[in-house]
């Protein structure tokens, strides 16, 4: 039985992955959350995992006295969860942590020689360079959870990578799609979490309206599949049915469709290269609404646009993006910023730091993501 073990157990891809783990009769490793032990409880007494973890020290002492009846382990801090991912008795670490946050996890898994299934897209971001030769100097592939990364991997099986013309990314455009850059004042965050098609975690919602998410997924596009920015593509698809597109050098173009469900990509990456039946809605094409294209706009929805900026110039400048992006939300959802002012954190930033051509370790990428975090809040006196 495949033993899987998830980072991020309680937000929106730790719950669906339990609920794959659960239909697909896969034994739970270990779980780790950060603070929501009410839901972590629960979940441990229903899986009885090897251990679970809770990064936040307090949290964790409580976790500690509720499941005292039970022999389930319960580790806190983020030395716990480093330590726990270099277990070699699991099969497969889901790594849906949020942000920056799950750079290091994931390099301390490659190291140890675990198979990594990625929800986790700042850290091929923010540390791309490293994830990847890690992945290729330990000879594993890193599997994508991200909707549009799985429809681009399940697009490539069977086929030659020096064939692929160009990678289209598919991008619902948002609850703001067809907005001026003037109807974008003034709005609240209630609006903003407002997603039409998939049921998300907070900050990727808000990513999702700003475009953010999509610069972050070209990005994380050029990392996993080795590709350069100008081979890469972004299409608005409103209806998110179709999830990605590979165009070969015959001009022939793969797409994967599907329900927008994210269980379909999480089953995937733990069955890959087999499939198994899923609870997921099958799709009806009889009963789709017409499929729509439209070329995303990029001059209100400067994030996407000053993320493809920071693609081309490499090094840490995608780093700079995410940290500065990941700081300015949390501002934002804080109500302590205006929500343009994401875009003005994400603008600023990238031409602020002048000389952050490379990089070579962890390190390197978390000091510019310290850095860049303070220079957000310097911006705006906080
Ligand atoms: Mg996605």
């Amino acid at each position: 039985m495949k033993q899987v073990s998830i980072l991020g157990c309680t937000g929106s891809i730790g719950t669906q992955s339990l609920d794959v783990c659960e239909k697909a009769n896969y034994q739970v490793h270990t779980l780790c959350a950060h603070r929501n032990i009410t839901l972590l409880e629960q979940q441990a007494r229903k899986f009885s995992p090897k251990r679970v973890i809770v990064t936040d020290e307090a949290a964790a002492a409580q976790l500690k006295i509720s499941l005292a009846d039970t022999n389930i382990p319960v580790l806190s801090g983020f030395d716990a969860l480093l330590e726990a991912v270099q277990d070699p008795s699991q099969d497969v670490i889901i790594n849906s942590l949020m942000g920056v946050l799950g750079l290091l996890p994931t390099v301390k898994a490659l190291e140890a020689g675990n198979m990594v299934a990625l929800a986790n897209k700042e850290t091929l971001v923010a540390g791309g360079k490293l994830v990847t030769n890690l992945a290729k100097e330990k000879n594993m592939t890193l599997v994508p959870i991200d909707s549009e990364h799985s429809a681009i991997f399940q697009c490539l099986q069977g086929n030659h990578r020096e064939q692929v013309e160009k990678l289209i990314i598919t991008a619902s455009g948002g609850p703001f799609f067809g907005k001026t850059r003037e109807e974008l004042v003034g709005i609240k965050k209630e609006q903003a979490l407002k997603h039409p098609n998939w049921s998300m975690g907070a900050k990727i919602t808000i990513d999702s309206s700003t475009l953010a998410n999509k610069a972050l997924e070209f990005i994380e596009a050029m990392w996993l599949f080795d590709m350069p920015p100008e081979q890469i593509d972004v299409v608005v698809h409103r209806q998110s049915i179709i999830h990605s597109l590979v165009e070969y050098v015959d001009g022939s173009v793969m797409a994967q469709l599907g329900a927008p469900d994210m269980r379909v990509p999480i089953q995937y990456a733990l069955t890959w290269p087999e499939r198994m039946p899923s609870p997921a809605k099958k799709l009806n094409l009889l009963s789709c609404q017409p499929l729509t294209f439209h070329k995303p706009d990029m001059e209100t929805f400067t994030c996407l646009k000053d993320g493809i900026a920071a693609a081309k110039m490499g090094g840490l400048y995608p780093c700079i993006f995410n940290a500065a992006n990941e700081q300015a939300v949390e501002l934002f959802l804080q109500d302590k910023i205006a929500y343009l002012d994401i875009f003005k954190a994400v603008h600023e930033s990238l031409s602020h730091f002048t000389n952050a051509s490379d990089y070579s370790t962890v390190e390197d990428v978390l000091a510019q993501d310290k850095e860049t975090r303070a220079f957000v809040r310097s911006l705006f006196a906080l």
